[in-house]
């Protein structure tokens, strides 16, 4: 039989359990034992159902309280010293994730960053000279009795040594290479545990394996796997990348099979085949493990038809990557249009997909009739739904590169509209939104169930918008904005309004820890037949003679945080997001709005993991930006924000936006990260953070103007915007008032000194 497995669950649970679990757990409204039968209870569902639907093994390992890398970093017993006083494994892994207050034991958490190009952030192994490996932990090996003692066959799942390494970072300019000698004897005695646990293979996931690796990595990962173990066999698994130009290496690996992702690069499988060693399985990741779309299960069968005549049982069928990316289950959907529904799968439906492609392959019953009939459906149901729009395709093809192009230069803008907006010398202002109460989140639960009328939700929303106008002229800030009361969501608000879009119930996936999110879903071609957020805007306008910025969400960031189609390139797509924002910044600059702001907070993850192939990718997302605000007249004022960063390798990109000013985090940087912008003559204006909004604590007027005074010796002042480091709307309002104030002075008394 042909073996079929996945490499990963979610693990947050249809009705995100584990969130909720968690949640109480750290407000102390549930016990430990109370949060491990949830997790328990949990594992049980994910391995039931790879059982039913008849996979080989389930996969264990794939849970995690926080994060699956953070896991790895206590089973090899890599914890940072100032949380060794904590003694319960679970309440340090906490503190590491989450950082600790108490007075016995204050510490900070970890660095969280994004894993890979996903939106899943894992917590950042920290390594130092000191650091010292010791296998301590036994939640893999006690997930693994659990699950056979539940009958189960297992595979389990671990994080392999070099992508932890790498994953690293250093604490003390270590190279994490170097600890490979003190981490290599750990591993191996983690798998001799899982032999004597009875396992028979193991998915050792090693995905920095298809990035360009330089050569002391290729030589680390030779060094590591030059010794097999004594009956444990290993998968190596890659994933959101093909490995066609490392199999080189690979293939002198002393390991048992190969995973590949088919899905990213499809590409890569014939020549791999072609190369694989004789005694190795090949793992075909063919079902995408990242997506909410059924599979196209002919082509998979056509794609993979050839190599199965050739491996035979040498070849298994698996996810693409581990399906922590996808939604946990479909049929929890019932508001979706029926149509719609019938082309999506989540994470439960993939499995079967599996087992049926697997059937399929090998020619069991009528498999392929079945294959046939439901992929012949699943075309007929597209081109029913008429995900295409004629004159979206019509509009986007006619676009050249005067199409992306302002009339006027930076430096002629800025004259002229400094005549129009006569603004001080460092002007402040904020990124947009304000504190979402807990009155404004209920206004629009009400509002969403019926109870609150469209008339009473309009005006409780402009309530708040009066009042945070009014502070602001009270402050006396240069550049009001309306506060984005009416927003659940940057993206999810505008996929609301935007034609081409599904918003689901339930499609959560894990973001980091308890966080999850929900993206929308692109499911046709996409364009503006409504106003966005024309009227909040006029309305606020209307409230003061300062500039209040129009605020919107950029065609990058629209299409990194929705799920995407796969029947359209994701240029494409951009290209589409970008065309009905410009129609909106058309309609705002025609309401009067003189300032309208384009965020872009994720124009970096979308980066490509190859370097080979990221100016192709940076060319495209400066021109969908540009593209979505070339409506602009000279006298409007096009800012832009975009988080944190690292700037200093896509720095000519973001000069490329040519957005009349860019706002940035920099606070906690002390503006070390303005040190890109000056290296490379950065020629518009910035507004780097003065202060960490992600943080109640207030800062004083002075350490403020420091910044200030610390950003100007990177940029000329007449070039430097005042604002905090990101949107407010986490913040509650006393310490937003307080701090703005503060902000507000710091502007002041830096002007004065001039
Ligand atoms: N305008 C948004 C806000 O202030 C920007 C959020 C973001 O950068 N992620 O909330
Ligand atoms: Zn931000």
């Amino acid at each position: 039989m042909t073996k079929i497995h996945i490499l990963g669950y979610p693990r947050i649970g249809a009705q995100r359990e584990l969130k909720f679990a968690l949640e109480a757990y750290w407000a102390n409204k549930i016990t430990k034992q109370e949060l491990s039968e949830v997790g328990s209870q949990l594992r049980q569902d994910n391995w039931k159902n790879q059982d039913q639907a008849g996979l080989t093994w389930v996969t264990v390992g794939d849970f995690a309280w926080y994060d699956h890398v953070l896991n790895t970093s206590l089973l090899v017993g890599n914890t940072p010293s100032r949380h060794a006083a904590i003694e319960d494994p679970l309440e340090r892994m906490f503190a590491i994730a989450r950082g600790v207050s108490s007075s016995c034991c204050a510490a900070g958490a970890s660095d969280m960053t994004k894993w890979f190009n996903t939106n899943y952030h894992y917590i950042v192994p920290e390594l130092s000279n000191a650091t010292e490996f010791e296998l301590q932990w036994t939640q893999l090996f006690d997930e693994i009795e659990e699950a056979q003692s539940l009958g189960y066959q297992v595979k389990p799942v671990l994080l392999g040594p070099l992508s932890y390494l790498y994953l690293a970072k250093s604490n003390d300019g270590v190279n994490p290479i170097d600890l490979l000698a003190k981490l290599a004897p750990v591993y191996r005695q983690i798998f001799e545990k899982l032999e004597a646990l009875g396992i028979e293979w193991l998915q050792i996931d090693e995905p920095i394996a298809s990035l360009e690796l330089e050569q002391p990595w290729k030589e680390a990962f030779a060094s590591f796997y030059s010794q097999s173990p004594a009956t444990l066999k290993l998968l190596f698994t890659t994933y959101f990348e093909g490995i066609e130009n490392n199999i080189e290496w690979i293939k002198s690996l002393l390991i048992d099979g190969l995973h590949l992702d088919l899905v990213s690069n499809p590409k890569q499988l014939d020549s791999i085949v072609e190369q694989l060693p004789e005694q190795w399985i090949l793992s075909a990741g063919i079902i995408n493990g990242r997506n909410v779309w059924k599979n196209n299960l002919n082509n998979s069968l056509q794609l993979l038809n050839h190599t199965y005549e050739k491996l035979k049982q040498r070849l298994w069928i698996g996810s693409s990557c581990s399906l922590l990316h996808s939604p946990v289950d479909l049929d929890q959907e019932s508001q979706l249009d029926r149509d719609v529904r019938d082309t999506f799968s989540f994470a439960k439906q993939k499995l079967n997909e599996l087992a049926l492609l697997a059937s399929g392959l090998q020619n069991i019953g009528d498999s392929r009739d079945q294959i046939l009939k439901q992929s012949t459906a699943l075309l007929a149901l597209r081109s029913k739904r008429a995900a295409i729009n004629p004159r979206v395709r019509e509009r986007s093809a006619k676009l050249d590169q005067h199409s992306a192009q302002r009339p006027e230069s930076y430096a002629k803008r800025h004259a002229i509209q400094q005549q129009a907006l006569n603004l001080p010398l460092l002007p402040t202002t904020t990124i947009g939104s304000f504190p979402q109460t807990p009155d404004i989140r209920n206004a629009r639960q009400q509002w969403k169930r019926g109870d609150l009328s469209q008339d009473g939700y309009q005006d409780q929303m402009e309530q708040h918008i009066k009042e945070v106008i009014a502070f602001q002229e009270e402050i006396g800030l240069d550049v009001l904005v309306h506060g984005e009361a009416e927003r659940n969501d940057m993206v999810e608000y505008f996929a609301q309004h935007l034609q081409g879009l599904a918003i689901t119930q339930y499609a959560w996936v894990q973001s980091y820890g308890s966080r999850c999110v929900k993206p929308a879903i692109v499911v046709g071609d996409i364009y503006r037949d409504k106003d966005l957020s024309v009227y909040w805007s006029r309305y606020a306008q209307s409230l003061s003679t300062k500039p209040v910025k129009g605020m919107l969400t950029g065609p990058i960031t629209m299409l990194a945080w929705t799920f995407p189609r796969d029947d359209l390139a994701a240029k494409e797509v951009a290209t589409q997001f970008a065309l009905a924002i410009s129609d909106e910044v058309e309609a705002l600059q025609n309401a009067g709005i003189q300032i309208i702001q384009v965020d872009e907070p994720a124009l970096r993850e979308l980066l490509p993991l190859r370097r080979s192939k990221q100016d192709h990718y940076l060319n495209w997302a400066v021109t969908a930006f540009r593209l979505s605000v070339a409506q602009a007249r000279s006298e409007t004022q096009i800012h832009t924000h975009m988080c944190y960063s690292e700037f200093n390798e896509i720095i000519e990109s973001i000069a490329a936006l040519d957005a009349d000013v860019i706002t940035i985090e920099a606070s906690r940087s002390k503006m070390d990260i303005l040190n890109a912008f000056e290296d490379f003559n950065y020629p518009n204006s910035i507004g780097p953070g003065v202060y960490d909004i992600h943080s109640p604590s207030v800062p004083q007027a002075n350490a403020m103007s420091e910044l200030i005074e610390q950003a100007s010796r990177y940029i000329p002042l007449e070039r430097l915007w005042i604002n905090p480091d990101c949107g407010l709307k986490t913040r509650a309002w006393p310490e937003t008032k307080s701090a703005l104030k503060h902000m507000v002075d710091a502007a002041i008394s830096v002007r004065q000194q001039q």
